[in-house]
């Protein structure tokens, strides 16, 4: 029997594993898919507090990993595939197989960035394409950036960019858009931002660098080779929630539901949830780190209420 189980292993997962391991719970973090989480996929993290020349993303889950360990964290290589949350002890499932008992759960699976399905995207993210304009923005001064979306997240990470670019223009594969008027109005009245509506993004150009991308024209299907070296996915995210369909209440979109904040309680008492898993807002490492801190502490006063 555990006392807390965390699952996954991001900013938040292992923020929790430090505060529950020095409160001497001895957490098993149960890692998952990434291990290390989003930041695992970028390169250099300039907004983490504490390292004033930045950090790589790996290097600081590493550090954090570590530093969890240090006080006693175990952790388990593998995936959680399904949970029983419906009574105490709370069951979880670890590749289908092996089965857990716990007092409490630190849910901190995260959300994954949404690619758009062009061929060798993923082998050019952190060489020019991105899903996250907060994080990357900053290596593309001066350069033609491209954002592909219609929705607000697209809005804001267009304008966020234009601190950056030459320009920035946003490729959308209808006319019509999912952001807010508000958001569109801000964005259309920046004058460094470009349209390119009705049109889908084909190919990558470049070997291991971006140079350009392929653009297709919805209407008239004509292919046109352009010369961007930024390419920005603001397509929305996926909170990693699937298995918890059912026990814990979520919004629409499956980010979980946090029914007393700025608590991290669930809707089910001694289930507690922090970072982008609960968090489409701020979605920040910081703050899933911050998130995490907060579960653990919540878990331990549940706990110690609890007799356990
Ligand atoms: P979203 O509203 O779902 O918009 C996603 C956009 O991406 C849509 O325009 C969609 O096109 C497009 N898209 C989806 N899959 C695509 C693909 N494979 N290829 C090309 N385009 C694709 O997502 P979001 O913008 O991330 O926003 C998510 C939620 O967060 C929303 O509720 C939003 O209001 C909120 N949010 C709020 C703020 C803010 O208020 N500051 C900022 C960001 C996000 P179609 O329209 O054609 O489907």
């Amino acid at each position: 029997m555990e006392k807390v189980i965390i699952i996954g292993s991001g900013p938040a997962g292992y923020t929790a594993a430090l505060y529950a391991s020095r409160a001497n719970l001895n957490p098993l973090l149960i890692d998952g898919p990434q291990p290390g989480g989003q930041l695992t996929t970028t390169t250099l993290v300039e907004n983490f507090p504490g390292f004033p020349e930045g950090i790589q993303g790996p290097e600081l889950m590493e550090n954090m990993k570590k530093q969890a360990a240090s006080f006693g964290t175990r952790y388990k290589t593998g995936f959680v595939t399904k949970v029983d949350f419906s009574k105490r002890p709370f069951k979880l499932w670890v590749d289908e197989k092996e089965e857990l008992e716990t007092e409490a759960v630190i849910i901190s699976t995260g959300a994954s960035a949404k690619y758009g399905g062009v061929p060798r995207e993923m082998e050019m993210v952190g060489h020019g394409v991105s899903a996250c304009a907060t994080c990357d923005g900053f290596f593309f001064k001066n350069q033609e950036i491209a954002v592909v979306g219609g929705g607000d997240s697209a809005m804001e990470e267009a304008n966020f960019l234009t601190k950056f670019g030459k320009s920035v223009t946003i490729i959308h594969r209808r006319e019509e858009f999912r952001a807010s008027k508000i958001m569109l109005e801000r964005a259309k009245a920046n004058p460094k931002i470009k349209w390119m509506l009705n049109s889908a993004i084909t190919e990558l150009e470049g070997e291991k660098e971006l140079t350009g991308l392929k653009v297709k024209d919805l209407k008239s299907n004509a292919v046109k080779s352009y010369p961007f070296t930024g390419l920005f996915f603001a397509i929305g995210h996926t909170p990693n929630t699937s298995i918890f369909k059912g026990q814990l209440n979520m919004d629409e979109v499956g980010y979980l539901k946090l029914p007393q904040p700025p608590k991290t309680v669930t809707n089910i008492e001694g289930v507690f949830a922090a970072g982008d898993v609960a968090d489409h807002y701020y979605r920040q490492a910081i703050s899933a780190a911050g998130m995490g801190c907060m579960a653990a502490i919540e878990a331990e006063r549940w706990l110690s209420e609890q007799g356990k």
